[in-house]
């Protein structure tokens, strides 16, 4: 879908001022930019063509989503290649006016290829730097670690990201969840905690609602990422609303790796309309279809998403940022702005 195709309440999400919180770096690496550095670094990929990379996109899982992202994580090799990512990323930030973006980085994907942390954060920080002075692009990075990996070796990543400790406000958990449960990474949260970055994990994707339950009582995370079979547990429905802990929604993501067969049948609202702290992101955009903004264009078209609903789930998307709450407050004084003049 285009902007030009966007129904009325998209259009005005478009000038919004919004947050984005779940988000891979690794994800947002579309099919050109894909080719041009598998060409640079003469890596040999399946594919030769942008619709060649794109008909591989017909996912049947979670499992042959990740196949093939690590796949096109593997061509990115020097400080350039990280600059150029992060550099299309927020190109759309801007241009769709994520004012607020938090960003997975999962620095385990790169060990294969030999590429160390502080050639990844380099490239990172120039491109970050840039859209900060150029347009005042605000950005918190997340250090994720990969679940189906052993904790050990998560552990020692987060060793060596100890001299780079100020440029992550949050850990992560991400990657196959289902045959990698919570319990298995309690050590790894309790010496992010102790390091002091706030919580977050993904939970309750393809894997069952207990796993959230879990991601909270034995992690300690304040915020969970997806999050959507809460729907199929009336206790933990209520706990969540209760105590307003966060879900980043990827509606787009959802549908394609099959959580829901299609649109209509995402529980989005259900969750909000219960209280729950939902937010909308776009998880990795390249892969599922669309940027922040053809997430909610499909929530209007398929499940008729009002202006009410879409202001909730923005001014969500400000209260679970992992921000102080002065900078919460300026972001809030700005959508104040923005409805004053686009009520
Ligand atoms: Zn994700």
């Amino acid at each position: 879908m285009t902007e030009q195709h966007f129904g009325p309440v998209t259009q005005w999400l478009s000038g919004m001022p919004k947050a984005e919180l779940h988000l891979h770096i690794d994800g947002s690496l579309r099919a050109p930019r894909l080719l041009q550095l598998a060409a640079k670094h003469s890596v040999s990929l399946p594919y030769s063509s942008v619709a060649e990379v794109e008909a591989a996109y017909d996912f049947s899982d979670l499992q042959s989503f990740l196949d093939l992202y690590y796949l096109g994580a593997s061509v990115l090799r020097d400080q350039e290649d990280f600059y150029l990512l992060m550099k299309d990323y927020l190109e759309v930030c801007r241009v769709q006016n994520i004012v607020h973006c938090e960003i997975m980085v999962e620095p385990q994907t790169y060990l294969p290829q030999g590429v160390e942390l502080a050639v990844v954060l380099e490239g990172f920080d120039r491109a970050i730097a840039e859209a900060k002075s150029d347009w005042g692009q605000s950005v918190g990075l997340i250090l994720s670690f990969l679940r189906h990996l052993p904790e050990a070796d998560c552990i020692a990543m987060l060793k060596a990201a100890d001299p780079y400790r100020e440029h992550f406000c949050a850990i992560g958990l991400a990657s196959a969840e289902r045959d990698f449960p919570p319990a298995n990474f309690q050590a790894l949260y309790r010496e992010a905690a102790e390091r002091g970055y706030a919580l977050t994990a993904h939970a309750g994707e393809e894997g069952p609602p207990s796993f959230i339950r879990d991601a909270q009582q034995l992690l300690s995370v304040t915020r969970i990422d997806h999050g959507v079979r809460a729907v199929e547990d009336e206790d933990l429905l209520n706990q969540l609303a209760a105590d307003r802990v966060p879900l980043t929604v990827c509606p787009l993501s959802n549908v394609r790796l099959c959580v829901y067969e299609n649109m209509s049948e995402h529980r989005i609202f259900d969750l909000l309309d219960r209280g729950l702290c939902v937010t909308v992101s776009s998880d990795d955009p390249a892969y599922f279809g669309g940027d922040l903004l053809e997430n909610f264009a499909a929530l209007e078209s398929d499940l008729a998403m009002t202006k009410d609903q879409a202001l909730l789930l923005v001014r969500n998307s400000f209260e679970a940022a992992f921000l102080p709450i002065a900078e919460k407050i300026a972001l809030d004084d700005r959508l104040q702005d923005y409805l004053a003049r686009n009520p």
